[in-house]
């Protein structure tokens, strides 16, 4: 929720804004306009990434404010019978049904069915796994002009991991982190078990497993997604992960707080911009020196792997590096 006790209307948030060209005057022009619960330009120019809550230096959380105004004036232009449709297609209509898990459970989120290869091999065995739109986390609303369906669904998704009893929920989708150590507890909710991110459990696995590394010798670009703006401090699990397989992430403008939007947020809701907001990040990896794209979400490997692709950027969810560099994979990196 926005705190306009901490907000001193400096602009810096939408100064720093990837996708606005605003000085400071017009920045904090515009703050003051949703504050006084105005509408302005920034709703219907924000793409809905994230950033400004991680660029506020006072943590006053501005884009809470901009969802809000956002939903309030319809700004995204997205009918209500879309995001109604939309929200219908991951409303579970039946009990949830889990596998006991005293200590540790897997949470896929829905991921499993649309990206499988991301949970083959020896990282998981062993471990219970929930999947399905039970486990589905709603942050996509967010991005889509409506918090108030993130906020209705919060406390079923928070409640639906809880019936596992485990101690300790593993979540591979950055989304889904994000709701359980940010937007819940925003919305007050208690969370009744501790949140693992999944990069955590990686950097954890290969500790474990360090003989059996073999370092990989890549350069990539890291995608680092719009959700990690809600959980920034797991980067370092990220290159402590890359490091270890010996993947380097590159030095480039367009990384970390830096980071642009894959561009699936625009592909809903400003389609003709998507393809130069991609063609953007890419000629930054490319002049970065990358030989590869290094996903975390597996939606951003959707959105960008077929542009990357045909400027021979090979495309790799950072699972799969982790499986080549244990040799649970094949290498595909040796046949470029
Ligand atoms: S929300 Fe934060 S960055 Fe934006 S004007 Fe207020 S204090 Fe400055
Ligand atoms: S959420 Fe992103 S696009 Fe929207 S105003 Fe904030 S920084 Fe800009």
């Amino acid at each position: 929720m926005f705190d306009e006790s901490r907000c001193d209307r400096c602009g810096d948030c939408f100064v720093r804004c990837l996708y606005v060209d605003y000085d400071k005057e017009r920045a904090a022009f515009e703050i003051e306009e949703l504050i006084a619960g105005r509408g302005a330009p920034i709703l219907s120019a924000c793409i809905t990434c994230f950033a400004c809550n991680e660029y506020c230096p006072t943590g006053a959380r501005p884009f809470d404010l901009i969802m809000e105004r956002q939903e309030q004036f319809g700004s995204l232009k997205i009918p209500p019978p879309m995001i109604a449709s939309q929200e219908a297609t991951f409303v579970a209509t039946t009990e949830v049904k889990v596998p006991e898990a005293k200590e540790r459970v897997l949470s896929a989120c829905v991921f499993s069915r649309s990206d499988p290869d991301l949970f083959e091999g020896r990282l998981f065995e062993g471990l219970p796994t929930v999947k399905g739109r039970h486990f589905f986390c709603y942050i996509l609303f967010d991005h889509l002009g409506a918090p108030s369906v993130t906020a209705r669904h919060a406390q079923g998704f928070v409640d639906n991991l809880a019936v596992t009893g485990a101690q300790e929920v593993i979540l591979t989708h950055d989304d889904c982190y994000g709701m359980l150590v940010d937007r819940a507890p925003q919305l007050g909710i208690e969370v009744p078990f501790h949140p693992v991110h999944i990069v955590e459990y990686l950097r954890d696995y290969l500790d474990a497993h360090s003989g059996d590394i073999r370092p990989l010798g890549l350069r990539v670009a890291y995608q680092r997604p719009c959700a990690s703006r809600l959980s920034p401090a797991k980067e370092e699990a990220v290159d402590a992960i890359l490091e270890r397989i010996g993947v380097e992430r590159v030095k480039r403008q367009y990384d970390r707080e830096n980071a642009l939007c894959c561009s699936g947020a625009l592909t809903a809701l400003q389609p003709e911009g998507a393809p130069a907001l991609r063609a953007r990040n890419l000629d930054d990896a490319q002049q970065a020196g990358a030989e590869a794209i290094c996903y975390l979400c597996p939606m951003c490997r959707t959105t960008m792997s077929q542009d990357a692709q045909a400027r021979g950027l090979a495309n790799y969810h950072i699972i799969e590096l982790v499986r080549m560099a244990l040799g649970d994979l094949p290498n595909r990196t040796q046949t470029k």
